[in-house]
């Protein structure tokens, strides 16, 4: 065995594909500290700023003086508490569906939705670029796998038609996550009605950020439960906590709390958590002036980013991704960086399909203008 793993990672290391993780000694802010130094860092899924927020604080110290920590078993025996209750009925009122069902990460609730509903007489059609737990979640169903180039709609209308399964599943991430680019949800409603199948958006990226009010792409598009029948969102990204969800009717929930195994066997997420993320739902609708404040920041950094002609992609949501091309070169850029004291995360396949290395430009409301000026004319430099 060690022969074995020797050899793959060697490969990996050959390959300009080897990842090592920094280790960071503080809350997640703008500003990152690594032994001892301070880095500005624009790798964050917390687009609100919510991960550090006193209110959040307080909330997760009182909600552990009251449940204290573990939950201590699986939602189905005796994990299940008042706040973990509370906080699904909150959820489905905020995205106006019947009823929400809480998952301790993004990643199962996919695995647990996809398994629980489809099998090998089903088909789940998947973009691309769709995040990985899509995928796996797809493969692990056992249903048939149609996987259409990005946003390439008319060869998702290609399979739709040639596909004989009993039933059919649309899923996509809402916004994508490399590309920072927003799912053309019309038309894939459009398409779900034409060829009789299930739309789920998986909206990990857009919940909190897009939309009228923070509520996602699915606002953005003005779709409703009967355009979007499955609605997953995540709680660790915007919301700056830990966990995810489900929304949906009354029967889709029920189901899933009957069937979605990712659900069914595992530990309940600590109920101060549960607590907590129910605080940060409250802040998000409150101080709305953080979604207003990150659209600034999106606005200020592509107009910045245009004047020192940066290879920019057609983003308009807080990823925003600086496209390099050759793995070596994101990486030496990255590095490049990180030497001058800024973070960006270089994506390298297999994340991203071979020739589209990227920086990885992640805003948040947290950001000031000054610090992206920063980031641009030291980018700029370096390049
Ligand atoms: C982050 C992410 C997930 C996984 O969510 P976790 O709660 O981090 O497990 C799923 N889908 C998409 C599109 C994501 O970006």
């Amino acid at each position: 065995m060690q022969d074995f793993l020797q050899t793959l990672l060697q490969q990996r290391q050959r390959a300009a594909l080897y990842r090592t993780r920094q280790i960071h000694c503080g809350p997640q802010t703008p500003i990152l500290w690594i032994e001892d130094n301070p880095y500005l860092a624009f790798c964050s899924n917390d687009y609100l700023g919510l991960a550090n927020h006193p209110r959040l604080i307080t909330a997760l110290q009182q909600a552990a003086d009251h449940y204290a920590v573990g939950s201590g078993a699986s939602h189905l025996i005796t994990g299940h508490t008042q706040a973990h209750h509370a906080l699904e009925a909150e959820l489905a009122t905020y995205t106006g569906r019947e009823r929400a069902l809480l998952f301790s990460t993004g990643y199962m609730a996919n695995l647990g939705v996809i398994t629980a509903l489809f099998d090998r007489h089903d088909a789940v059609f998947l973009d691309k670029l769709n995040h990985a737990s899509l995928i796996d979640a797809a493969l692990l169903s056992r249903a048939q796998i149609h996987r259409y180039p990005h946003q390439d709609l008319s060869v998702l209308e290609r399979l739709l038609a040639q596909s004989t399964a009993r039933h059919k599943l649309i899923a996509t991430d809402g916004v994508f996550s490399m590309d920072g680019d927003i799912a053309h949800l019309p038309q894939l409603v459009q398409l779900a009605k034409t060829y009789q199948a299930w739309l789920m958006v998986d909206d990990a990226h857009g919940l909190g950020v897009l939309g009228k009010t923070g509520r996602g792409t699915v606002e953005e598009y003005n779709l409703g439960v009967d355009e979007v029948p499955i609605l997953m969102g995540t709680l660790g990204k915007a919301f700056g906590v830990l966990g995810a969800f489900v929304a949906g009717s009354e029967l889709l929930i029920e189901t899933l709390i009957q069937t979605a195994r990712s659900y069914i066997y595992t530990t309940a997420l600590p109920p101060a958590l549960a607590e907590t993320i129910r605080t940060s739902l409250t802040i998000a609708q409150e101080e709305s002036w953080r979604r207003q404040r990150l659209q600034q920041l999106i606005t200020y950094f592509r107009t910045v980013a245009n004047q020192f002609q940066l290879p920019l992609m057609p983003s308009v949501t807080p990823i925003q991704p600086i496209l390099l091309g050759e793995t070596e070169q994101a990486l030496a850029v990255s590095q490049a960086l990180y030497k001058r004291g800024i973070i960006v995360t270089a994506i390298r396949p297999p994340t991203v399909p071979q020739g589209t290395a990227r920086l990885r430009v992640t805003l948040s409301a947290a950001h000031e203008e000054q610090q992206i000026d920063k980031l641009i004319t030291t980018l700029a430099e370096v390049l």
